[in-house]
């Protein structure tokens, strides 16, 4: 006798963490055809969560029937050819560019500036740790993007950038790359660097020639990175088209004469304390993520993600890494590696043979480095105390109590 739909969902409310219950419900929705409230359900698990092969099956077709190629794949890994089929319904759900009305995208005049180029699809697979970031952006972000009817019926809108904030190197723009393969989407890189120019009128030339770009092949994740150059305070803003170029950026962004529809804007940021209040404002990038530096299990992971594939990296114990490396980014976690793979190679040369990497090689490079968050988080600490408006940064005092730094 199969338990009753309703019971389910009230087991569910109970326990939201019961990862093998919310499985059970979402099998249950699938096979009775309820694919919106499945995939709302389905986004919050993790393959690590989900060991059957048969439950994976089912989440891999859910997942690509809505258009989420890669949340797909991370579930089709590894479950059998013969694993047993769901009754999903083959009707895709991906968004059409009119569905997703709300998400940022901006028109304007063609620009023959070259457009930064696409980057290949990441997924959350290759993030390590920031698990609570990712669970907000997958219910915020990507499921909006893929079911905006299910968000339409709640009377939401989807719209509205993102401003990811925390610690240099700490997985900001990984996170919004792998967004942008989560969600199935192109991601476009707008390196300020390559908007902002002396010249009067040609950062504005560039920033429409990007949006504009951004919508020519939806859906699109378009990332500003180093947003605070474009979004200084505009008391700050040294000199006048400075401050035109914010109202520029708000007009494309505001889409006033455009289809908006189809492209997400995320925006990072070392320093959101100096960002123009206008940029934060509702229906602009009115949601902020703090992507907080690698706690030991994270730091454990990208060891384990930095160091695949290389000779040696079997016999490594990421952990024991993960323990003498507090206080240090993702980058600098890569640094570590980078260094201890020279060695290596160093070695493999002088000898002819090849020479894994050593957990002695790993330890030399570690103890060249210090702790590189340490100071952003001195002053984090600051402004979350002194000028915490509305609860900004509730997230970093959060982590500070959690990591011993109240
Ligand atoms: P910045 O503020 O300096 O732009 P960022 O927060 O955007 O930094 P990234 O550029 O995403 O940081 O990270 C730099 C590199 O560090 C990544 O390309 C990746 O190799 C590594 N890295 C950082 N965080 C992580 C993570 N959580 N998982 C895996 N790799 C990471």
């Amino acid at each position: 006798m199969s338990i009753a739909l309703a019971d389910l969902r009230d087991a569910l409310n109970g326990a939201p963490d019961n990862q093998i219950m919310r499985m059970m419900l979402v099998r249950r929705l699938v096979d009775d055809g309820e694919l919106s409230e499945a995939l709302g359900l389905a986004v919050d698990l993790s393959p690590a969560e989900v060991p059957a092969a048969g439950d994976r099956a089912v989440l891999a077709k859910l997942f690509r029937s809505a258009g989420l190629a890669s949340r797909a794949e991370a579930f089709a890994d590894g479950a059998p050819e013969t694993a047993p089929e769901a009754p999903v319904d083959e009707t895709p759900v991906t968004p059409s560019p009119a569905q997703t009305g709300g998400l940022r995208v901006v028109g304007g005049q063609e620009a023959d500036t070259t457009p930064p180029e696409a980057t290949p699809a990441l997924g959350f697979g290759d993030v390590g740790g920031l698990e609570q970031v990712k669970k907000d952006i997958r219910r915020r972000i990507i499921l909006p993007f893929a079911q905006p009817n299910l968000v339409a019926r709640f009377r939401k809108t989807a719209g509205g950038g993102v401003l990811l904030y925390g610690p240099p190197g700490c997985g900001k723009t990984l996170l919004a790359r792998a967004t942008a393969g989560e969600c199935g989407a192109r991601f476009l890189n707008a390196p300020l660097s390559e908007i902002l120019h002396p010249h009067p009128g040609e950062s504005e030339r560039r920033l429409s020639a990007l949006f504009n770009k951004a919508r020519e092949d939806r859906p699109t994740v378009l990332f500003f990175d180093e947003i605070e150059a474009l979004a200084a305070k505009r008391s700050n803003a040294s000199h006048s088209h400075v401050g035109q170029l914010i109202s520029h950026f708000l007009t494309e962004f505001d889409g006033i004469d455009s289809d908006n529809s189809g492209v997400l804007i995320l925006a990072a940021t070392n320093t959101p304390w100096a960002i123009d209040p206008a940029f934060l404002r509702g229906g602009r990038f009115d949601r902020l993520f703090f992507v907080p530096p690698p706690d030991r299990p994270a730091r454990a992971s990208i060891f384990d993600l930095e160091l695949a594939g290389r000779p040696g990296a079997d016999a490594l114990k990421a952990d024991q890494f993960a323990a003498k490396t507090a206080g240090l980014s993702g980058a600098d976690i890569r640094a570590i590696v980078d260094m201890a793979t020279d060695d290596a190679i160093d070695v493999t040369l002088d000898t002819g043979k090849e020479q894994p990497i050593t957990p002695k090689m790993i330890d030399g490079a570690i103890n060249g480095f210090a702790s590189s968050v340490g100071d952003w988080l001195a002053t984090a600490k600051d402004y979350a105390t002194y000028a915490n408006e509305s609860g900004r940064y509730d997230d970093v005092l959060d982590f500070l109590a959690n990591h011993g730094r109240k």
